[in-house]
């Protein structure tokens, strides 16, 4: 059985930037990527869907709020997203932001992890383990970069990091001066957590 793999994030490319590279070495993994905004984006959200396809996985994509404003959106809304697009509830593993983010700052990247959390709590969706990205950029002071404690640190070979860079570039279509394109990491870093505080 392969294992099943749900990633959980804010916004299309998200997927690439933090975790392309685990992806892509993790060829056998039953993957699921979900984007919880950018739906009705007529540019983005058909690029999600050929970069899913690179990372053979399966792509469902919402339409939360991302206005340039971020007002911060209720928690329902993350559970009614998932209640109303992802038929499998129960993973062997699922994959999110840091409830502190990426980088300084994106709110809906925090809210896509605290969201996570509590449907975990919640028992909406079950995972037998967690795993953050863990990236930081020092308050601005560097571009983001994966953390020294985190529990696993991913190294890229040069084959699958240009094959992550190449669906930044060429799917997404960002230009190679992009903050993306020059902050797109070589190592990726996720923390951790296999046991879960439950309800009762
Ligand atoms: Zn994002």
């Amino acid at each position: 059985m392969s294992k099943s793999v749900l990633v959980l994030t804010a916004h299309p490319d998200d997927e690439t930037l933090w975790c392309g590279g685990l992806l892509l070495s993790n060829q056998d993994w039953e993957k699921t990527i979900f984007s919880f905004t950018r739906k009705s984006d007529r540019d983005r959200c058909p690029k999600f869907f050929r970069a899913v396809k690179e990372y053979g996985a399966n792509g469902i994509i919402d339409d939360l709020d991302d206005g340039v404003s971020q007002k911060p959106l209720n928690y329902s809304l993350y559970k009614n997203s998932i209640l109303n697009n992802l038929k499998k509830k129960d993973y062997d593993l699922i994959i999110t932001h840091s409830i502190f983010g990426e980088y300084s700052s994106h709110l809906r990247h925090e809210e896509v992890s605290l969201a996570t959390l509590i449907l975990i709590y919640d028992e909406i969706i079950k995972t037998k383990e967690l795993w953050f990205f863990n990236y930081t950029d020092d308050k601005k002071k560097n571009d983001p970069y994966s953390r020294e404690d985190s529990d696993l640190l991913l190294s890229l070979s040069d084959e699958v990091f240009d094959k992550k860079k190449r669906i930044l570039l060429d799917v997404y279509g960002f230009s190679k001066d992009s903050w993306e394109a020059k902050i797109i990491p070589k190592r990726e870093g996720f923390k951790i957590k296999k046991t879960f505080f439950m309800k009762g």
